[in-house]
């Protein structure tokens, strides 16, 4: 069903009236986690300054270590809801567990899936029932193969409402916290109809390496770029290495604007 031989139209996802997937690059910025109201609410206020519609916040935060921060839960969702209602915005977060789609689904508009769940079948099946827009993330060593048989699970369901997103897989190369695989972007627009986001955070868990990566993903035709963005990321719980500060969003986002010929 994801398939461009099955249709060769590009799927397009709506959100609060932007589009995604119909050639105008789409962007979502949000901290790691959500931590607090005000932490929300004032970077939700930095995204809204930039004319942008999509905010996102993780909730329940898939940590590799069980005694890191593990994420707000539904605390967090009410929270993303009320800093996104407040500016306007559509909200992005990950769910964890099929058992938590229905209720998710009073607050959030997209439905994360995160790498480490990009193979739970439940999950991608719940997701699939939801007819929530979903934005499905490579796994941490999955083939694009396999990528694309994830987004089949849940369009298998009625669901087509799909952005794949490379997010870095995982090799030998210690430079950066993932290897971007930017050949996947190109493949998978080939490959399918779905809209193809790149996840400059995750990546590459550089800060300094945020715009190059995002240059390059809208230069091998990404319909969008995620990053990450924190009042004060030497204080996170989370990626503090990785995410940017105000005066670094600003940067980034005036030097993609520039890229993109905006200005
Ligand atoms: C995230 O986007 O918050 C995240 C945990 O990413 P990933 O699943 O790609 O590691
Ligand atoms: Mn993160």
């Amino acid at each position: 069903l994801v398939s461009r031989k099955k249709k060769a139209d590009d799927t397009v996802v709506t959100l609060k009236g932007e589009s995604i997937g119909n050639g105008t690059p789409q962007f979502i910025f949000g901290p790691c986690a959500v931590e607090s109201f005000e932490q929300v609410d004032a970077v939700a206020e930095q995204v809204k300054a930039k004319g942008l519609k999509l905010l996102r916040g993780g909730a329940y935060k898939p940590r590799t270590s069980p005694y890191d921060f593990q994420g707000l839960g539904l605390e967090g969702l009410q929270i993303l809801k009320q800093a996104a209602d407040k500016h306007d915005l559509a909200v992005i977060s990950e769910i964890v567990n099929p058992a938590h789609i229905e209720e998710a689904a009073e607050y959030i508009d997209v439905i994360q899936i995160g790498a480490r769940n990009m193979q739970n079948f439940e999950l991608l099946k719940a997701a699939g029932a939801s007819k929530k827009p979903v934005l499905l993330k490579r796994g941490l060593s999955a083939t694009i193969d396999e990528f694309i048989n994830a987004a089949e699970y849940i369009m298998a369901q009625g669901n087509d409402q799909i952005i794949l997103c490379e997010r870095g897989i995982r090799t030998y190369e210690k430079a950066t916290r993932n290897t971007l695989d930017i050949s996947a972007v190109p493949i998978l627009k080939q490959e399918t109809h779905l809209p193809v986001f790149v996840d400059v955070t995750h990546s590459t868990g550089r800060r300094d390496l945020l715009l190059p990566t995002a240059k390059a993903a809208l230069a091998v035709g990404a319909d969008g770029v995620m990053a990450e963005v924190h009042p004060d990321p030497a204080v996170a719980l989370s990626d503090s290495a990785q995410q940017m500060n105000f005066e670094q969003f600003d940067h980034f986002w005036d030097a993609i604007q520039q890229y993109l010929g905006v200005h």
